[in-house]
């Protein structure tokens, strides 16, 4: 197939050129991201394939069909960012990629843990400056602790395994529970109890209308002091004012963000010689007990072969059959909204 593959850095093409040897699928790499501004790219394409921040809304995939595209080949978990009404009145076929190294985001939550936790993100600046004071690099035990987790699938599921073996107590909530975490000793209950009770919480869940803003003014009122708040799942999950005021009254006592629900404008791109005109994101950056990566959790080697593999896979059964591997839609979710 035709296709034009957006938001590509040197490093997606890398593994999706490896993925593609003996397939011929022709791949055209633009670094835009897919917006109304930038379908036009798709021309000649019979499909095209996106990442996290592509705007693949109503009036895109109008556009997008309208050129005989058939196929989105998203090259994520998360389909947040699609339109899956407007893509069953356009008959475009949207897949994406359900599983690919849940270790990778999971073990990535436990870097922003432990370095939010054991400071080691100052030490290493310190050490190297011949400052080796320890004031304000306390830290406090896991062991023993209790860790919420919001969402309990493939991701929450190892992060769960990794606590456990921690000596962390796990709580959880998730409108399905997991029988491998139960099995594990995860205790499943409500937000409010979860909230109430944790001294860490690490958020799992994908972004649908029930998840936006879950952590918002209301959680943050049943929230224990001092909790340490984590998000590798997606930005809007978070409403970010909120959970500023959080800081700033000692509510929340460390935050470590992977995603942000601005991100589209900032992440994957060196900005370093320009301005932050994101006020809200410069404030983050001003607490000393904030830790932001650029949503870098799913970034490993394991990871990109994973999604290289299983979108060429998407690609190439939706050519030979008209049916991608994994396909999500409306009716799909209808059937089972996980
Ligand atoms: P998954 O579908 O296996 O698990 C998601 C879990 O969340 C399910 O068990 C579901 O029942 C639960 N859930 C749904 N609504 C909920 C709610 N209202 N409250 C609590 N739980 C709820 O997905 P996964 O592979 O574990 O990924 C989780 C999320 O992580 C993805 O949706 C994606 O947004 C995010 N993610 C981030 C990165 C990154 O690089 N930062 C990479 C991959 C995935």
């Amino acid at each position: 197939m035709r296709v034009a593959v957006f938001s590509t850095k040197p490093y997606d093409r890398r593994f999706l050129d490896a993925a593609n040897t003996g397939l011929g699928h022709v791949l055209s790499y633009y670094d835009a991201r897919l917006s109304p501004a930038t379908e036009g790219l798709a021309a000649g394409a019979q499909a095209v394939c996106v990442f996290v921040n592509d705007e693949v809304d109503a009036d895109v995939l109008a556009r997008l069909s309208s050129k005989g595209i058939k196929l989105v080949a998203l090259r994520s978990a998360g389909f947040n960012n699609v339109d899956l009404e407007a893509a069953r009145r356009e008959g475009v076929t949207v897949a994406r990629v359900p599983a690919y190294s849940p270790h990778a985001v999971a073990e990535h939550t436990l870097a922003l843990i432990l370095t939010l936790n054991r400071k080691t993100h100052r030490a290493y600046n310190r050490v190297r400056e011949g400052n080796f004071s320890l004031e304000g690099l306390l830290g406090f035990d896991l062991n023993g602790k209790t860790v919420g987790l919001v969402g309990t699938g493939k991701i929450g599921e190892v992060v769960a395994k990794i606590l456990t073996g921690f000596g962390c107590k796990v709580l959880a909530h998730d409108p399905r529970s997991n029988p491998n975490c139960e099995a594990l000793g995860v205790r499943y209950g409500s937000m409010e109890e979860l909230l109430s009770s944790s001294h860490i919480v690490s958020l799992h869940c994908p972004l649908t209308p029930a998840t936006h803003h879950l952590i918002g003014s209301d959680a943050l009122k049943q929230m224990k002091r001092g909790i340490m708040l984590i998000n590798t799942s997606r930005g809007a999950v978070i409403d970010t004012q909120a959970v500023i005021r959080g800081l700033k009254e000692g509510i929340i006592g460390s935050l470590g963000l992977d995603v942000y629900e601005e991100e589209a404008d900032l992440f994957f791109e060196d900005l370093s010689d320009r301005f932050i005109s994101d006020d809200v994101f410069a404030r983050l950056l001003t607490f000393p007990n904030v830790l932001i990566t650029g949503h870098q959790a799913f970034f490993t080697k394991e990871a990109l072969t994973g999604i290289a593999e299983t979108t060429l896979a998407n690609i190439t059964a939706f050519e030979r059959s008209g049916r991608a591997v994994h396909e999500v839609s409306v009716e799909k979710l209808a059937r089972d909204p996980r």
